[in-house]
Protein backbone atom coordinates (compact mmCIF):
# COMPACT_ATOMS: atom_id res chain seq x y z
CA UNK A 1 0.00 0.00 0.00
CA UNK A 2 1.19 3.14 -0.90
CA UNK A 3 1.77 6.12 1.68
CA UNK A 4 -1.55 8.67 0.55
CA UNK A 5 -3.73 5.14 1.04
CA UNK A 6 -2.23 4.21 4.34
CA UNK A 7 -3.33 7.65 5.86
CA UNK A 8 -6.56 6.92 4.75
CA UNK A 9 -7.06 3.52 6.10
CA UNK A 10 -4.52 4.05 9.19
CA UNK A 11 -7.01 3.49 12.19
CA UNK A 12 -10.19 3.10 11.06
CA UNK A 13 -10.26 -0.97 11.55
CA UNK A 14 -13.90 -1.41 12.09
CA UNK A 15 -13.80 -2.16 15.59
CA UNK A 16 -12.95 1.32 16.62
CA UNK A 17 -15.40 3.26 13.70
CA UNK A 18 -18.61 1.24 13.99
CA UNK A 19 -20.64 2.16 11.12
CA UNK A 20 -19.35 5.62 10.82
CA UNK A 21 -16.32 6.33 8.54
CA UNK A 22 -14.69 7.93 11.47
CA UNK A 23 -14.06 6.57 14.93
CA UNK A 24 -16.40 8.67 17.14
CA UNK A 25 -15.58 10.47 20.01
CA UNK A 26 -15.80 8.60 22.83
CA UNK A 27 -15.24 10.82 26.06
CA UNK A 28 -15.03 8.68 29.62
CA UNK A 29 -13.05 9.04 32.66
CA UNK A 30 -14.79 5.60 34.47
CA UNK A 31 -15.56 2.63 32.49
CA UNK A 32 -18.04 0.34 33.73
CA UNK A 33 -18.15 -3.52 33.79
CA UNK A 34 -20.72 -6.12 33.52
CA UNK A 35 -18.68 -9.36 34.89
CA UNK A 36 -15.60 -9.37 37.48
CA UNK A 37 -13.90 -11.87 35.11
CA UNK A 38 -14.63 -8.93 32.47
CA UNK A 39 -13.16 -6.51 35.17
CA UNK A 40 -10.40 -8.79 35.58
CA UNK A 41 -9.13 -9.02 31.70
CA UNK A 42 -9.33 -4.84 31.29
CA UNK A 43 -6.93 -4.67 34.38
CA UNK A 44 -4.65 -7.58 33.28
CA UNK A 45 -4.66 -5.77 29.68
CA UNK A 46 -4.07 -2.16 31.61
CA UNK A 47 -5.69 -0.21 28.87
CA UNK A 48 -3.69 -1.57 25.96
CA UNK A 49 -6.42 -0.89 23.55
CA UNK A 50 -8.90 -2.80 25.52
CA UNK A 51 -11.16 0.11 27.92
CA UNK A 52 -10.10 -0.11 31.31
CA UNK A 53 -9.62 3.55 33.05
CA UNK A 54 -10.43 6.82 30.94
CA UNK A 55 -6.69 8.11 31.53
CA UNK A 56 -5.93 4.37 29.86
CA UNK A 57 -7.62 5.56 26.45
CA UNK A 58 -10.95 4.93 25.04
CA UNK A 59 -11.86 3.51 21.43
CA UNK A 60 -10.85 7.04 20.12
CA UNK A 61 -7.43 7.27 21.22
CA UNK A 62 -6.93 3.39 20.32
CA UNK A 63 -8.30 3.74 16.92
CA UNK A 64 -4.95 7.00 16.67
CA UNK A 65 -2.90 4.90 18.37
CA UNK A 66 -3.13 2.26 16.37
CA UNK A 67 -2.80 4.43 12.64
CA UNK A 68 0.73 5.96 14.70
CA UNK A 69 1.63 2.75 14.90
CA UNK A 70 1.25 1.57 11.56
CA UNK A 71 2.42 4.91 10.22
CA UNK A 72 5.41 4.98 11.87
CA UNK A 73 6.54 1.61 12.59
CA UNK A 74 6.20 1.71 16.55
CA UNK A 75 5.37 -1.18 18.37
CA UNK A 76 2.97 0.52 20.83
CA UNK A 77 2.13 5.03 20.77
CA UNK A 78 1.38 6.88 24.21
CA UNK A 79 -0.81 9.80 24.28
CA UNK A 80 0.52 13.55 26.03
CA UNK A 81 -1.48 16.20 26.22
CA UNK A 82 0.85 18.14 23.91
CA UNK A 83 4.53 17.68 22.11
CA UNK A 84 6.28 19.11 24.95
CA UNK A 85 4.55 16.24 27.68
CA UNK A 86 5.62 14.14 25.27
CA UNK A 87 9.47 14.88 25.18
CA UNK A 88 9.23 15.18 29.28
CA UNK A 89 7.58 12.20 29.40
CA UNK A 90 9.96 9.74 26.98
CA UNK A 91 12.83 11.68 28.88
CA UNK A 92 11.38 11.00 32.20
CA UNK A 93 10.39 7.48 31.81
CA UNK A 94 13.94 6.03 30.81
CA UNK A 95 16.02 8.78 33.29
CA UNK A 96 16.71 8.75 36.55
CA UNK A 97 19.30 10.17 39.15
CA UNK A 98 22.38 9.96 38.41
CA UNK A 99 21.83 9.51 35.05
CA UNK A 100 23.62 10.95 31.67
CA UNK A 101 22.03 12.79 28.93
CA UNK A 102 23.34 13.37 25.54
CA UNK A 103 21.47 16.27 23.98
CA UNK A 104 21.38 17.49 20.58
CA UNK A 105 22.78 21.06 20.47
CA UNK A 106 20.13 22.59 18.13
CA UNK A 107 17.31 20.97 20.22
CA UNK A 108 13.68 22.76 20.13
CA UNK A 109 14.24 25.38 22.83
CA UNK A 110 11.60 23.94 25.16
CA UNK A 111 13.17 20.88 25.48
CA UNK A 112 16.72 22.51 26.46
CA UNK A 113 14.85 23.76 29.08
CA UNK A 114 13.97 20.77 30.45
CA UNK A 115 17.15 19.86 30.45
CA UNK A 116 19.01 22.69 32.43
CA UNK A 117 15.96 23.54 34.38
CA UNK A 118 14.34 20.63 35.52
CA UNK A 119 16.01 17.08 34.88
CA UNK A 120 19.21 18.84 36.21
CA UNK A 121 17.23 19.32 39.11
CA UNK A 122 16.70 15.89 39.50
CA UNK A 123 20.06 14.89 39.38
CA UNK A 124 20.23 14.30 35.57
CA UNK A 125 23.20 15.51 33.49
CA UNK A 126 23.17 17.04 30.11
CA UNK A 127 25.82 17.13 27.70
CA UNK A 128 24.99 18.96 24.74
CA UNK A 129 26.14 17.42 21.22
CA UNK A 130 27.12 19.05 17.70
CA UNK A 131 24.08 17.80 15.68
CA UNK A 132 26.65 16.80 12.78
CA UNK A 133 28.70 14.13 15.51
CA UNK A 134 26.90 11.23 13.42
CA UNK A 135 29.41 8.14 15.06
CA UNK A 136 31.92 10.55 16.31
CA UNK A 137 29.19 10.32 19.36
CA UNK A 138 31.23 7.21 20.95
CA UNK A 139 33.66 9.69 22.12
CA UNK A 140 30.88 12.18 24.59
CA UNK A 141 30.05 8.33 26.03
CA UNK A 142 30.02 7.86 30.01
CA UNK A 143 30.06 5.07 32.06
CA UNK A 144 26.32 6.45 33.32
CA UNK A 145 25.00 7.65 29.68
CA UNK A 146 21.38 6.72 29.69
CA UNK A 147 19.62 8.10 26.41
CA UNK A 148 20.95 10.30 23.44
CA UNK A 149 17.94 12.25 22.14
CA UNK A 150 17.99 13.76 18.21
CA UNK A 151 15.88 15.96 16.86
CA UNK A 152 16.23 15.73 12.91
CA UNK A 153 16.23 18.59 11.17
CA UNK A 154 16.48 20.77 14.19
CA UNK A 155 13.46 23.30 13.54
CA UNK A 156 15.00 26.50 13.59
CA UNK A 157 18.71 25.86 12.05
CA UNK A 158 17.70 22.51 10.40
CA UNK A 159 20.93 20.71 10.44
CA UNK A 160 20.24 17.07 9.40
CA UNK A 161 21.75 14.10 11.65
CA UNK A 162 22.98 10.75 11.18
CA UNK A 163 20.52 8.92 12.66
CA UNK A 164 21.37 5.41 11.89
CA UNK A 165 25.12 5.93 12.83
CA UNK A 166 23.72 7.32 15.82
CA UNK A 167 21.50 4.49 16.69
CA UNK A 168 24.44 2.15 16.30
CA UNK A 169 26.48 3.51 18.93
CA UNK A 170 23.87 3.91 20.91
CA UNK A 171 22.75 -0.08 20.74
CA UNK A 172 26.08 -1.04 20.97
CA UNK A 173 26.47 0.67 24.54
CA UNK A 174 22.73 -0.45 25.52
CA UNK A 175 21.58 3.43 25.07
CA UNK A 176 18.29 4.27 24.71
CA UNK A 177 17.72 6.67 21.28
CA UNK A 178 15.03 9.09 21.39
CA UNK A 179 13.87 10.85 18.30
CA UNK A 180 12.01 14.22 18.22
CA UNK A 181 10.67 13.20 14.79
CA UNK A 182 8.01 16.18 14.62
CA UNK A 183 9.35 18.00 11.47
CA UNK A 184 9.01 15.50 9.33
CA UNK A 185 5.58 13.86 10.45
CA UNK A 186 4.65 10.51 10.54
CA UNK A 187 5.43 10.15 6.78
CA UNK A 188 8.68 11.83 5.53
CA UNK A 189 10.82 9.42 7.94
CA UNK A 190 10.68 5.90 9.25
CA UNK A 191 12.59 6.50 12.74
CA UNK A 192 12.37 2.58 13.46
CA UNK A 193 14.00 1.61 10.47
CA UNK A 194 16.96 3.81 11.09
CA UNK A 195 17.00 2.13 14.78
CA UNK A 196 15.38 4.47 16.71
CA UNK A 197 14.41 3.67 20.34
CA UNK A 198 11.46 6.47 20.76
CA UNK A 199 9.90 8.68 18.44
CA UNK A 200 8.25 11.19 19.41
CA UNK A 201 5.54 13.86 17.15
CA UNK A 202 4.11 16.97 18.23
CA UNK A 203 1.11 16.14 17.03
CA UNK A 204 -0.10 19.86 17.47
CA UNK A 205 1.83 20.66 14.37
CA UNK A 206 1.29 18.92 10.97
CA UNK A 207 -1.27 15.87 12.19
CA UNK A 208 -3.72 18.02 13.34
CA UNK A 209 -2.83 20.27 10.89
CA UNK A 210 -5.32 22.94 11.47
CA UNK A 211 -3.62 25.46 14.75
CA UNK A 212 -6.60 24.50 16.96
CA UNK A 213 -5.44 21.24 19.36
CA UNK A 214 -2.51 20.74 21.23
CA UNK A 215 -1.26 16.57 21.74
CA UNK A 216 2.14 14.81 22.04
CA UNK A 217 2.79 10.82 20.96
CA UNK A 218 5.33 9.01 21.56
CA UNK A 219 5.73 5.81 20.03
CA UNK A 220 8.44 3.02 20.50
CA UNK A 221 9.81 -0.06 19.64
CA UNK A 222 8.59 -3.64 21.29
CA UNK A 223 11.15 -3.71 23.76
CA UNK A 224 10.82 -0.42 25.19
CA UNK A 225 7.17 0.11 24.67
CA UNK A 226 6.15 -1.56 28.05
CA UNK A 227 8.65 1.12 30.27
CA UNK A 228 7.29 3.88 28.14
CA UNK A 229 3.73 3.15 28.34
CA UNK A 230 3.51 2.39 32.33
CA UNK A 231 5.98 5.11 33.24
CA UNK A 232 4.36 7.51 31.22
CA UNK A 233 0.82 6.23 32.77
CA UNK A 234 2.49 6.40 36.38
CA UNK A 235 2.99 10.25 35.46
CA UNK A 236 -0.72 10.72 34.60
CA UNK A 237 0.00 12.11 31.12
CA UNK A 238 -3.47 11.86 29.12
CA UNK A 239 -5.14 13.15 26.03
CA UNK A 240 -8.79 14.17 25.83
CA UNK A 241 -10.87 12.28 23.74
CA UNK A 242 -11.63 15.25 21.55
CA UNK A 243 -8.53 16.24 20.76
CA UNK A 244 -7.52 12.88 19.70
CA UNK A 245 -10.32 12.75 17.17
CA UNK A 246 -8.96 16.25 15.68
CA UNK A 247 -5.43 14.07 15.05
CA UNK A 248 -7.43 11.31 13.55
CA UNK A 249 -8.84 13.18 11.06
CA UNK A 250 -5.92 15.10 10.22
CA UNK A 251 -4.29 12.08 9.27
CA UNK A 252 -6.21 11.42 6.18
CA UNK A 253 -5.32 14.81 4.29
CA UNK A 254 -1.37 14.72 5.82
CA UNK A 255 -0.15 13.54 2.39
CA UNK A 256 -1.69 16.06 0.33
CA UNK A 257 -1.13 19.04 2.79
CA UNK A 258 2.04 18.07 3.00
CA UNK A 259 3.08 17.78 -0.51
CA UNK A 260 1.57 21.29 -1.01
CA UNK A 261 3.75 23.09 1.55
CA UNK A 262 6.55 21.24 -0.01
CA UNK A 263 6.23 22.65 -3.69
CA UNK A 264 5.23 26.38 -1.79
CA UNK A 265 8.18 26.20 0.72
CA UNK A 266 10.45 25.48 -2.27
CA UNK A 267 9.64 27.55 -4.25
CA UNK A 268 9.49 30.54 -2.01
CA UNK A 269 12.96 29.10 -0.61
CA UNK A 270 14.33 29.51 -4.12
CA UNK A 271 12.66 33.04 -4.45
CA UNK A 272 14.74 34.22 -1.33
CA UNK A 273 17.72 32.40 -2.53
CA UNK A 274 18.16 34.67 -5.05
CA UNK A 275 17.89 37.88 -2.76
CA UNK A 276 20.78 39.90 -1.92
CA UNK A 277 19.77 40.45 1.16
CA UNK A 278 20.24 36.56 2.30
CA UNK A 279 23.23 35.09 3.66
CA UNK A 280 22.09 31.18 3.61
CA UNK A 281 18.83 29.67 3.02
CA UNK A 282 18.43 26.53 5.81
CA UNK A 283 16.01 24.02 3.98
CA UNK A 284 16.89 20.27 4.61
CA UNK A 285 16.64 19.89 0.72
CA UNK A 286 18.72 22.20 -0.05
CA UNK A 287 22.01 21.14 -1.31
CA UNK A 288 24.17 23.15 0.64
CA UNK A 289 22.06 22.83 4.09
CA UNK A 290 24.36 20.59 6.86
CA UNK A 291 23.40 16.97 6.58
CA UNK A 292 22.02 17.20 3.19
CA UNK A 293 23.44 13.73 2.84
CA UNK A 294 21.57 12.51 5.64
CA UNK A 295 18.32 13.68 4.47
CA UNK A 296 18.54 12.66 0.80
CA UNK A 297 19.46 8.81 2.17
CA UNK A 298 16.78 8.90 5.12
CA UNK A 299 13.84 11.13 3.99
CA UNK A 300 10.99 10.67 1.07
CA UNK A 301 10.81 14.58 1.08
CA UNK A 302 10.33 18.31 2.82
CA UNK A 303 7.52 20.35 4.29
CA UNK A 304 6.73 24.20 4.52
CA UNK A 305 9.38 24.99 7.49
CA UNK A 306 12.67 26.09 6.86
CA UNK A 307 14.77 29.00 7.67
CA UNK A 308 16.41 32.15 6.10
CA UNK A 309 19.36 34.17 7.15
CA UNK A 310 20.00 37.91 6.23
CA UNK A 311 23.95 39.25 5.61
CA UNK A 312 23.01 41.70 8.29
CA UNK A 313 19.70 43.54 9.96
CA UNK A 314 19.50 45.37 12.98
CA UNK A 315 16.19 44.80 15.48
CA UNK A 316 14.51 47.77 13.73
CA UNK A 317 14.89 46.81 10.48
CA UNK A 318 14.04 43.03 11.43
CA UNK A 319 11.19 44.31 13.06
CA UNK A 320 10.05 46.24 10.17
CA UNK A 321 10.11 43.29 8.01
CA UNK A 322 7.96 41.28 10.33
CA UNK A 323 5.62 43.60 11.09
CA UNK A 324 2.78 44.42 8.39
CA UNK A 325 2.47 41.27 6.76
CA UNK A 326 -0.65 40.44 4.88
CA UNK A 327 -0.63 36.54 4.69
CA UNK A 328 2.56 35.63 7.18
CA UNK A 329 1.26 35.48 10.75
CA UNK A 330 3.76 36.60 13.59
CA UNK A 331 3.71 33.40 15.91
CA UNK A 332 5.53 30.05 17.16
CA UNK A 333 4.38 27.02 16.06
CA UNK A 334 3.57 25.64 12.31
CA UNK A 335 2.25 22.81 10.78
CA UNK A 336 -1.45 24.66 10.45
CA UNK A 337 -2.78 25.59 6.73
CA UNK A 338 -1.15 28.81 7.47
CA UNK A 339 1.64 30.91 7.08
CA UNK A 340 3.91 32.05 9.70
CA UNK A 341 7.17 34.07 10.29
CA UNK A 342 9.16 34.55 13.34
CA UNK A 343 12.80 35.76 13.93
CA UNK A 344 15.96 35.25 15.80
CA UNK A 345 18.35 38.07 16.12
CA UNK A 346 20.74 35.51 18.23
CA UNK A 347 20.97 32.20 17.41
CA UNK A 348 24.36 31.66 18.85
CA UNK A 349 22.45 32.09 22.21
CA UNK A 350 20.17 29.02 21.82
CA UNK A 351 23.45 26.61 21.72
CA UNK A 352 26.47 25.88 23.68
CA UNK A 353 28.34 23.19 21.94
CA UNK A 354 29.01 24.02 18.40
CA UNK A 355 29.39 27.93 17.20
CA UNK A 356 26.42 29.34 14.62
CA UNK A 357 28.67 30.64 11.35
CA UNK A 358 26.44 33.68 10.79
CA UNK A 359 26.14 37.20 12.20
CA UNK A 360 22.85 38.55 10.74
CA UNK A 361 19.63 38.07 12.13
CA UNK A 362 17.67 34.59 11.11
CA UNK A 363 13.80 34.32 9.83
CA UNK A 364 11.96 31.25 10.19
CA UNK A 365 8.74 30.45 7.97
CA UNK A 366 6.16 27.94 7.71
CA UNK A 367 5.01 27.69 4.75
CA UNK A 368 0.71 27.51 4.42
CA UNK A 369 -1.50 26.28 1.99
CA UNK A 370 -1.71 29.98 0.38
CA UNK A 371 -0.68 30.52 -2.94
CA UNK A 372 3.31 30.49 -2.59
CA UNK A 373 2.79 33.63 -5.52
CA UNK A 374 0.85 36.00 -2.71
CA UNK A 375 3.69 34.85 -0.46
CA UNK A 376 6.51 35.85 -2.21
CA UNK A 377 4.69 39.31 -2.79
CA UNK A 378 4.50 39.67 0.67
CA UNK A 379 7.94 38.95 1.07
CA UNK A 380 9.21 41.35 -1.62
CA UNK A 381 7.14 43.95 0.91
CA UNK A 382 8.72 42.99 3.18
CA UNK A 383 12.98 43.59 2.05
CA UNK A 384 11.43 47.29 0.95
CA UNK A 385 10.18 47.83 4.50
CA UNK A 386 13.49 46.25 5.79
CA UNK A 387 15.38 48.46 3.36
CA UNK A 388 14.22 51.73 4.53
CA UNK A 389 13.84 51.32 7.94
C1 LIG B 1 6.15 22.38 18.78
C2 LIG B 1 7.23 21.40 19.03
C3 LIG B 1 7.27 20.66 20.20
C4 LIG B 1 6.30 20.87 21.32
O1 LIG B 1 4.98 20.60 20.96
P1 LIG B 1 3.76 21.30 21.73
O2 LIG B 1 2.59 20.53 21.29
O3 LIG B 1 3.76 22.73 21.29
O4 LIG B 1 4.03 21.19 23.20
C5 LIG B 1 8.29 19.74 20.36
N1 LIG B 1 9.22 19.57 19.42
C6 LIG B 1 9.21 20.26 18.27
C7 LIG B 1 10.26 20.02 17.26
C8 LIG B 1 8.23 21.21 18.04
O5 LIG B 1 8.23 21.92 16.91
Amino acid sequence: MKQNTRLIHAGRSKKWTGTAVNPPVVRASTIVFDTMSELKEATRQRGNRVPFYGRRGTQTHFAFQEAMCELEGGAGCALYPCGAAAVSGALLSFLKQGDHLLMVDNAYEPTRGLCDKLLAGLGIETTYYDPLVGAGIVDLIKPNTRVIFLESPGSLTMEVQDIPAICQVAQAHNIITILDNTWASPILCQPFALGVDISIQAATKYIVGHSDVMLGTASATAKHWPQLREHSYLMGYCASADDVYAASRGLRTLGVRLTQHEQSALKVAHWLAARPEVATIRHPAFSDNPGQQFFKRDFTGSNGLFSFVLTQGTAEQVQAFIEGMQHFKMGFSWGGYESLITATMNVQALRTATSWPYSGPLIRLHIGLEDPDDLIADLEQAFLRFATA
